[in-house]
C-alpha cells in the first residue's frame, strides 16, 4: 500500500484501526470488519471499499498537460499548478476523483494520494468518499476535485466528507464545469451555479477563499456546433440535410475566426464578468477552523 495511506485510514463501521492481512485484505483490529484489497499494476495494493457505481464506462489514458486538450482544461491545468505551488512541499494531497492521473505529473515526488471510484491501476485506494469514508478526519492539507462534482449524486455529502477529511485551514481546490454538455453518461448528475458552490461550501463548513469562472464565448458556440453535426444533422434527409451541412461547415469557420479574434478565453470573478454562461468555474475553499 502507498506509504502514508494505512496511517490515514480507519474502520468506517467503528473507527478502529486497520491493519493488513496475508490474504489481501484489510482488517480492523476493534470489530473485525474487512476489506478487499486489490493488487493492481508493478503490485500495488489497492484497498477497495465501495463498489463502482453501476453503468459506469472506465476514462481511457489521455496525455494531459497545459498545452493539451480544450482552452478549459488547459485552464484547469495552469490553475492547478500554481495553487499546488501555494501548498508546502511536505503538504498531505488527495486526488478524489484522480482517474487515469490526469493531473498527477503535477504531483510527482509528492505527498500525494489518489483515489477513485473506479480501481483504475493509477489509483491509491477505491472509495466512493460521498457514501462512506474511511479517511481519517484532518489527515490531509489538501484536497483536489478536477472535474468530479458534477459526476456525485450526492455532492453535498461529497463535501462534508470532504471537510471532515481536511485539516482546519486545509485547502479544497475545485474544477467544475458548468456549460459543458453530458460527458462519461450515465453517471453525469450536476452543473452547479457559483452561488450553489458557495452555499454548499459555507452549509459544510468550507469557506470560500477564491472564485474564478472561465468565460470562452467560442467554446460554447462549439458546444452547439457539435450538437448540430453528431445529433440533429444525422437525422435530417434529401436536401434539409445537405443545406444544414453547408450551414453547419460555415458556422464552423465562423467559429475558428473568432477563436482568432478572441483568444482562449477569460478567467475572471464572476461578478467582473458581464457573460452568465462561463464553461466552468476554479474555486478554493478553505476549512474553517472549528470555534473553541
Ligand atoms: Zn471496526
Amino acid at each position: 500500500m502507498k506509504a502514508g495511506l494505512l496511517e490515514r485510514l480507519v474502520c468506517v463501521a467503528c473507527g478502529g484501526e486497520l491493519a493488513p492481512t496475508s490474504n489481501r485484505e484489510l482488517v480492523c483490529r476493534a470489530c473485525g470488519r474487512q476489506t478487499p484489497v486489490h493488487i493492481g499494476e508493478e503490485s500495488r495494493e489497492i484497498p477497495i471499499f465501495t463498489p463502482p457505481p453501476p453503468g459506469l464506462q472506465p476514462s481511457p489514458r489521455l496525455a494531459r498537460g497545459p498545452e493539451l486538450g480544450t482552452p478549459w482544461r488547459r485552464a484547469n491545468w495552469r490553475f492547478l499548478e500554481a495553487e499546488a505551488n501555494h501548498l508546502p512541499a511536505e503538504a498531505a494531497l488527495l486526488d478524489v476523483g484522480a482517474g487515469r492521473g490526469d493531473f498527477a505529473d503535477l504531483f510527482s515526488g509528492r505527498n500525494y494520494y489518489a483515489l477513485d471510484v473506479y480501481p483504475y491501476p493509477e489509483v491509491d485506494l477505491v472509495c466512493d468518499l460521498s457514501h462512506t469514508n474511511p479517511l481519517r478526519a484532518a489527515s490531509f492539507d489538501a484536497v483536489l476535485l478536477m472535474n468530479v462534482l458534477e459526476h456525485v449524486y450526492d455532492g453535498r455529502s461529497l463535501l462534508r466528507s470532504l471537510a471532515h477529511i481536511l485539516k482546519p485551514g486545509g485547502v479544497l481546490i475545485v474544477a467544475i464545469p458548468f456549460m459543458v454538455k453530458m460527458h462519461q453518461v450515465p453517471v453525469d448528475f450536476a452543473r452547479y451555479t457559483h452561488y450553489a458552490l458557495q452555499r454548499m461550501g459555507e452549509d459544510s463548513g468550507l469557506a470560500l477563499d477564491k472564485l474564478e469562472g472561465f468565460y470562452d464565448p467560442v467554446s460554447l458556440l462549439g458546444e452547439g456546433i457539435g450538437n448540430l453535426k453528431n445529433a440533429v444533422l444525422p437525422t435530417l434527409h434529401g436536401w434539409r440535410r445537405y443545406a444544414g451541412k453547408a450551414l453547419a461547415l460555415g458556422l464552423a469557420a465562423l467559429s475558428a475566426g473568432l477563436r482568432g479574434v478572441l483568444g482562449p478565453g477569460k478567467l475572471r470573478p464572476p461578478a467582473e464578468a458581464r457573460s452568465l454562461a462561463p464553461t466552468g468555474y476554479h474555486l478554493v475553499y478553505r476549512k474553517i477552523p472549528p470555534a473553541d
